[in-house]
């Protein structure tokens, strides 16, 4: 079983907010809606914008990645740093757009902490993942995608098991909700560490590439 269980409560208004929508559409925006308001986590005190998520309300692929970062924080949209630019990349080679795909993170505001004066990216924390999941399990239930991709450990252990091992788990498939399968491979911004050309670059891009052809096969059954 995933991560991405709930329990259902009596009256939840989030729920009634989007049960007064008909189409997938109209629904995610009420959910963005909700996320654009939240404080539930700390993360909600120093964000400039949330990030709900953003793409096709029908998309077969659902990605998943940490958090927004710095450039997202600042726009609003998910993975458009250069991280992003690499994830389009890897998903131009696969033949999938980006508005064909839906793109979010575990957490919907940017996880940093204040150094030197300076803000710096930091991995979210569980009591943060925990509170932003319900956002990400509502958007899986109305988006009902074929298959969910986690970047990197932190979302794979948000979405799939709390002890989930990137280095030794990635590219297997495990269950998810309605139907789903899920899959993790190595977020982009572990390939920029590694030097974007650099030998462990190449052998990291080769890995997610392998990755990547698993997930094609599976939007193409
Ligand atoms: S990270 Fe999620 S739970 Fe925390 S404030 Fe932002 S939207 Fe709310």
């Amino acid at each position: 079983m995933s991560m991405l269980t709930r329990n259902l409560d009596l009256f939840d208004p989030i729920d009634a907010a989007v049960g007064e929508r008909s189409t997938p559409e109209e629904q995610l925006e009420v959910i963005a809606g909700f996320v654009r308001g939240c404080v539930l986590c700390g993360l909600g005190r120093n964000r400039r914008h949330a990030v709900p998520g953003e793409g096709g309300a029908r998309a077969g692929l659902m990605i998943v990645g940490e958090g927004p970062g710095e450039n997202e924080d600042l726009q609003g949209r998910p993975f458009v740093g250069r991280a992003g630019e690499l994830l389009d990349k890897i998903l131009a080679a696969a033949e999938l757009p980006r508005p064909s795909v839906f793109i979010t993170n575990i957490v919907k505001c940017r996880a940093a902490d204040m150094v030197d004066g300076k803000l710096v990216n930091r991995p979210p924390q569980a009591p943060e993942v925990n509170a932003c999941r319900p956002y990400l399990v509502r958007q899986v239930e109305i988006i009902q995608p074929l298959v969910i991709l986690c970047l990197g450990a932190p979302a794979a252990r948000g979405v799939i098991d709390n002890n989930f091992n990137i280095t030794e788990q990635r590219g297997r498939w495990f269950e998810g909700p309605y139907g789903s399968r899920l899959i993790a491979t190595f977020h982009p911004a572990f390939i920029l560490r590694r030097g974007g050309a650099g030998a462990g670059a190449r052998e990291l891009k080769k890995l997610v590439w392998e990755d990547m052809k698993k997930v094609m096969e599976a939007l193409a059954d």
